[in-house]
């Protein structure tokens, strides 16, 4: 088989993989680069836009992995759209929402190519779009091609922890399998369970090593995490600061949510308002429908019956109180401009009865990262319009990750026996981590870093 890594940055970038097998072609994921604007975020997708693709299948609704997935049917405008079940539910929503975004930062960054695509767009193509079960196989070749005799490979999604839909994806040729582990968790966080990858064996593995830098310190539990969590948050409440949880708005934010819900029903955080973004309620509201259908613990926790949450209004973040302590569970997780979570920082840096948390991953070459690494009382450039700051507020970091440990992502290559490991979705150093490790564990097994648009036979 072959397969093009599509990403324009060998960093978590905007996911795409090309795969043709056996014949057939397929796209898995279709993202935009986080930290690149315009044009620029895109896949490179003019590689293989002579390509007569079959299908495109997507492994979550994060932006990195969906984020241009309109741009992508303009190139493959017949090809089949095949995600979980869950992602359909929430796929529309991201898409519509990152025309909001866009549109907001051609008006104030002024960058003149968006929206890459608008709201009439998402509608038309909504019709495409296909949701189905966990461990169910599909037939993903186009109808003509299967009519003509050749057998359709196949797609089957398996559940991967990570966020609500997400899942990896096993590719089912006559002969030959890949599989691609998408953004994978192997453990349960508070609300959704450990990935179900055990029976999993492939020819091909495509994996992401977002945590390749990082060993768990002796001893580490997510439960004393969580502990030393809950000790924080009284500790500024008790000086009447507020405290800010900058959180992606799907998964993060009902994570840290599920988990305040079960604290205050415990006693452990006196009942008060927790205030969240419009985008992070609606994503709330479709964990909270969706949940006897999740592979979940809690399932009868409903996060907006347990908890009084109010939604930020535009623009409230840059003038509301912050004395008194509030909880603020806030777009974006990296602080990125023009959110609230930025805005809201902004304002509390310099304050030494404030306090920001962070609990997911945080590139370094953003205003979250910088901020994350920035000592108490040093100045620094947060950010273009953000400026300069001095930092006085409280500043912790919470290892609740939603991405599998590295020593979990080993054990899973010794699982799944490919002949050939392909890293991906981490930073240089993280991935040769991966690649020294696994040559010392599996002399046999091929360790390829794929540059951007290049063709790999595998
Ligand atoms: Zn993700
Ligand atoms: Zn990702």
């Amino acid at each position: 088989m072959q397969i093009i890594n599509l990403n324009p940055d060998t960093d978590i970038g905007a996911t795409s993989w090309f795969v043709e097998i056996e014949g057939h072609r397929l796209l898995m994921d279709a993202g935009v680069h986080p930290k690149r604007e315009g044009r620029e975020s895109l896949p490179l997708y003019d590689v293989v836009r002579n390509e007569e693709l079959d299908a495109i299948a997507i492994s979550h609704c994060h932006h990195d992995h969906v984020g241009s997935l309109p741009v992508a049917l303009r190139y493959f405008p017949q090809a089949h759209v095949l995600m979980t079940e869950l992602s359909y539910f929430l796929v529309e929503r991201v898409l519509h929402n990152s025309v909001n975004v866009m549109k907001r930062q051609r008006d104030e960054l002024g960058i003149k190519e968006y929206p890459l695509f608008s709201h009439d767009e998402v509608d038309d193509l909504a019709p495409l779009f296909q949701g189905f079960r966990y461990n169910r196989e599909v037939d993903w070749a186009s109808f003509e091609k299967t009519r003509a005799g050749s057998a359709s490979p196949t797609l089957e999604f398996y559940d991967a922890g990570h966020a609500l839909g997400s899942a990896g994806m096993m590719i089912r040729g006559q002969k030959e399998k890949l599989f691609f582990t998408g953004d994978v968790c192997f453990h349960d966080q508070t609300l959704l369970k450990t990935a179900r990858f055990e029976n999993v064996k492939a020819d091909v593995l495509i994996m992401e090593t977002t945590r390749g830098m990082r060993e768990l310190p002796p001893g580490f539990t997510r439960e004393s995490e969580i502990e030393r969590l809950s000790q924080s948050i009284h500790r500024v409440l008790e000086r009447k600061g507020s405290i800010l949880i900058p959180t992606f708005a799907l998964g993060r934010t009902q994570e840290i949510l599920a988990l305040f819900a079960i604290m205050m029903g415990q006693g452990k955080l006196k009942k008060q308002p927790i205030y969240i973004g419009g985008l992070g309620r609606v994503f709330t509201e479709i964990y909270d429908l969706e949940s006897h259908r999740t592979n979940r613990q809690h399932p009868d926790l409903q996060l907006r019956e347990a908890l009084n949450l109010i939604v930020l209004e535009q623009g409230q973040a840059e003038k509301m109180k912050l004395g008194g302590g509030r909880l603020f569970v806030i777009t974006a997780g990296m602080m990125s401009e023009n959110t609230a979570a930025h805005n809201l920082g902004l304002r509390m840096i310099g304050d030494p009865d404030q306090a920001i948390f962070f609990v997911g991953y945080t590139d370094p070459d953003t205003p979250g990262g910088r901020l994350k690494a920035a000592k108490h009382g040093e100045t620094f450039i947060l950010s273009g319009s953000g400026g300069q700051v001095t930092r006085l507020c409280e500043i912790e970091e919470f290892d609740l990750t939603a991405h599998a440990n590295r020593n979990e992502l080993l054990d899973l290559v010794t699982q799944v026996e490919p002949r050939t490991v392909l890293l991906s979705h981490g930073d240089g150093p993280a991935r040769n981590w991966f690649e020294e490790q696994i040559r010392a564990r599996h002399p046999n097994i091929k360790v390829i870093q794929p540059k951007p648009g290049e063709r790999i036979q595998v």
